[in-house]
This record gives structure tokens, sequence and C-alpha cells, in this order.
């Protein structure tokens, strides 16, 4: 029997790690290509005994050679704190990986699907925000160095198409929880989750009136395998993310009830450029790839809970004392992510050895 050979990159982060398992159930090759600046071992350590599964640890900013028929490209940090830890490397991780990634398509003919992000349309003036909306972006903020290079990183692709006829996937995915979130990476679902599992307060940052969209990772990757596999010329970019659209005080609340939890709620500064609210409009995923989110907030909630519960029981992140409890926006969280890379002893990609 013959297998498709796939290059994930980012393979052993939050939704790599899920996507890997899936590529494999489902008789794939794959190749997980990682840096492990913000991916863990324990992701993937399950896989590392399945004889189509190899682990190559790589920083995408340099070049690479491989041999696949498909590339997922997933390698960058995805929280605020983790991708404004170093700025400059998060833009070049995004730039400089996609033209490796582009380059490696190019030469074996693969197909590759560019992971970008709901963050390419900024502080939506649209709303719900739609693939034509071309976001209202600030160029040199907080946020840029992520939201600039996931823009750069779509242009790229697309010039790859035109000038080259490589074969791209374009998709944007919305803020996305699961199993697997680290419990230090500042994103609200993990921070809530663990603040109410710990028995302490809730941070809303300002009012809470703020709305996002939360797309059970299962689901995500359901959508990503579909837009691979999507009829060709079909180049997306194309939304992936769940429609229900909640604010922080709602999901707080529903946090509360999934852990059954009596911590309070306090407000503190909200962070430069936060947006306002967000949804996707995913008609074009429905149209096109026949995909929808099966998975609603209150069920994939309690799913992360447990995770989270059990994490917690065995002290996965050594450092999650000193991160859940983080008060602090901005600069100071940066610091914080700092304190704990620091001291988590998978961090760097100085540490050449195997897994
Ligand atoms: P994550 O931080 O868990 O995973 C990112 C992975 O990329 C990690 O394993 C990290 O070690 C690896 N990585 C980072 N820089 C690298 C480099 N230079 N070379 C090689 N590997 C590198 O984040 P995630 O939530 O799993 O996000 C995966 C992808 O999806 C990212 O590209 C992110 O921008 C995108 N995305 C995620 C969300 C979300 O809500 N989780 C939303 C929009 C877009
Ligand atoms: N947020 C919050 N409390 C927290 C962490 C985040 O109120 O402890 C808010 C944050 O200000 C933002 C929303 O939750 O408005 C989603 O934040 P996250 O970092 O998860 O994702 P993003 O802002 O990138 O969508």
């Amino acid at each position: 029997m013959e297998h498709n050979r796939i290059l994930v990159t980012g393979g052993a982060g939050f939704i790599g790690s899920h996507l890997c398992e899936k590529l494999l159930e489902q008789g794939s090759e794959v190749i997980c290509m990682d840096n492990l600046f913000t991916g863990r071992k324990d992701n993937i350590r399950h896989l590392m005994n399945h004889p189509y599964f190899e682990f190559i640890r790589h920083d995408i900013q340099e070049p690479v050679y491989v041999e696949c028929d498909q590339i997922y490209n997933l390698a960058c940090p995805a929280s605020p704190i983790h991708y404004q830890y170093d700025p400059i490397k998060t833009a070049k991780t995004s730039v400089l990986g996609a033209l490796h990634m582009l380059g490696i398509a190019k030469r074996c003919h693969a197909r590759i699907l560019q992971a970008s992000t709901s963050e390419v349309y900024g502080n939506p003036t649209v709303h719900p925000q739609t693939e034509e909306y071309w976001g209202n972006v600030n160029p040199h903020g907080l946020r840029s160095c992520y939201d600039e290079g996931k823009r750069m990183a779509e242009t790229l692709f697309f010039d790859y198409h035109r000038q080259h006829g490589v074969d791209i996937k374009v998709v944007r995915i919305f803020n996305t929880y699961g199993p697997r979130m680290r419990p230090d990476d500042g994103r609200v679902v993990s921070n809530f989750i663990v603040q109410a599992l710990k028995g302490e307060d809730i941070t809303i940052y300002g009012s809470g009136e703020q709305t996002r969209s939360f797309c059970y990772v299962d689901d995500l990757v359901d959508g990503l395998i579909r837009m691979m596999n999507s009829r060709d010329g079909f180049t997306g970019p194309v939304n992936l993310g769940n429609p229900g659209e909640f604010t922080m005080l709602e999901l707080a609340e529903l946090t509360l009830q999934a852990t059954d939890a009596k911590s309070k709620l306090i407000h503190l500064p909200l962070p430069e450029d936060d947006p306002v609210q967000r949804k996707p409009d995913i008609s074009l995923a429905e149209k096109e790839l026949g995909w929808g989110p099966t998975v609603q907030l209150r069920e994939g909630l309690g799913r992360t809970v447990e995770y989270f519960r059990q994490s917690i029981a065995s002290q996965v992140c050594p450092a999650l004392k000193k991160c859940v409890s983080s008060h602090s926006v901005g600069a100071a969280r940066a610091r914080e992510a700092r304190f704990c890379f620091e001291n988590d002893k998978s961090f760097g990609v100085r540490h050449a050895s195997g897994i």
C-alpha cells in the first residue's frame, strides 16, 4: 500500500499534535518538524513508536531538505505571550518559514497548506468576518509581529501559486481550544480553566464584553484535512472556526459551571490592540469543504477541563503556578513568558538530543 508522506511543521504543538495523530490514523506517513519552542515532547510521545511517524527537531527559519507529498505549515507560536516573547523571531518564523516550506513544495510538487489566522483581520470593522474582508491591522503594535507575519506568509503563498504554480491551500483559523493547550500559554480558555481549577481569581481583561468564537480542536483538525484534500484550484483563504460568539464574561461563567468552581472574577487592563469582536463567517467552508463545527462550547470545555485536571494532578508544567497567576499584561506578560521558558527544560532549539 502506498502512503502519502506528509510534513507537519509545528507538529509537536497543540493543534499540530492532534493533526499528526489524525493523519497517522488515516494511514499517512507523518514527518513532524518542530523546534519545541512552545511545542512539547509530551504531545507526541505516544506517537514515537508508530512505524509511520518521524520527529525532526528543526527551526523552520533555517532551510531544510525533506521529500514529501503534502505540507501542513503550522509552525509559529500562537498565544500572545509566546509570540510577543521574541517578536522578531515570530516574524521570521512566519516569513522565512513560509519561504522555506514553499521552496520544498515547489521542488517536490507537494501540496502545501498554510495555517493562517483570524488575526489577519486585526480589529475588524466588518462582522462577522468574511474572507473578502482585508482587515484592520496595526502594522507596528505588539501584535503586529504575528498579524503582519501571517499576512506576509499569505502573500508569499499566493505569489508562489501565481508565479510558480505551487498547489496552495490557505486557512484562517479562529480561536481554537482543547486538550494539549499549554496551561501557561496565557490564552483565555486555558487561563480561565486553570484559574478555576486552582481556586484562583478569574482574570477578565478589560470589561469582558469583547467577543471571541471558540472552535474545539477536533473540529478544526477535520477542517484542515478537508481543506488539504479539497478540489484542485480551490486555494482559499477559507475561515475555519466556530461561529458561536461569546463575551469573555460569558466564557468565564461557562468555565465556572464546567469546573464547579467558586472563583471570583477580577478585571485587569485590556492588552494593546485587543480585538473587540471576532466571529467567522464560515459559509465558504460549508460550501467548499462540507465542513462545520460539531462540538459546542459547553461540551468542548468539559473535555478540556478534564484534560487540565489531569495535567495539574501530574504537574505537567513546572512553571504552572507562576504563570497562571499572571495578573499583568503587555511587556510584563512577556517577562512572565520568559520565566516560564527558562524554567521549562523542554525549551530551546540548542538541545540537540533526540526525543
Ligand atoms: P502552538 O504554539 O501550540 O504550536 C506551534 C508549534 O510550532 C509549536 O510546537 C512550536 O514549538 C512550533 N514552532 C514555533 N516556532 C517554530 C520554528 N521557528 N520552527 C519550528 N517549529 C516552530 O500553537 P497552536 O495553537 O497549535 O497553533 C498552530 C498554528 O495554528 C500556528 O501557526 C498558529 O498561528 C495557528 N493558529 C492557531 C490558533 C489557535 O487558536 N490555537 C488560531 C489561529 C491560528
Ligand atoms: N483574556 C482575558 N483573560 C485572560 C486571557 C485573555 O480576558 O486571562 C481576553 C483577551 O484580552 C482577549 C480574549 O480573552 O480579549 C482572547 O484572548 P486570547 O489570548 O485567548 O486570544 P486572542 O486575543 O489572540 O484572540
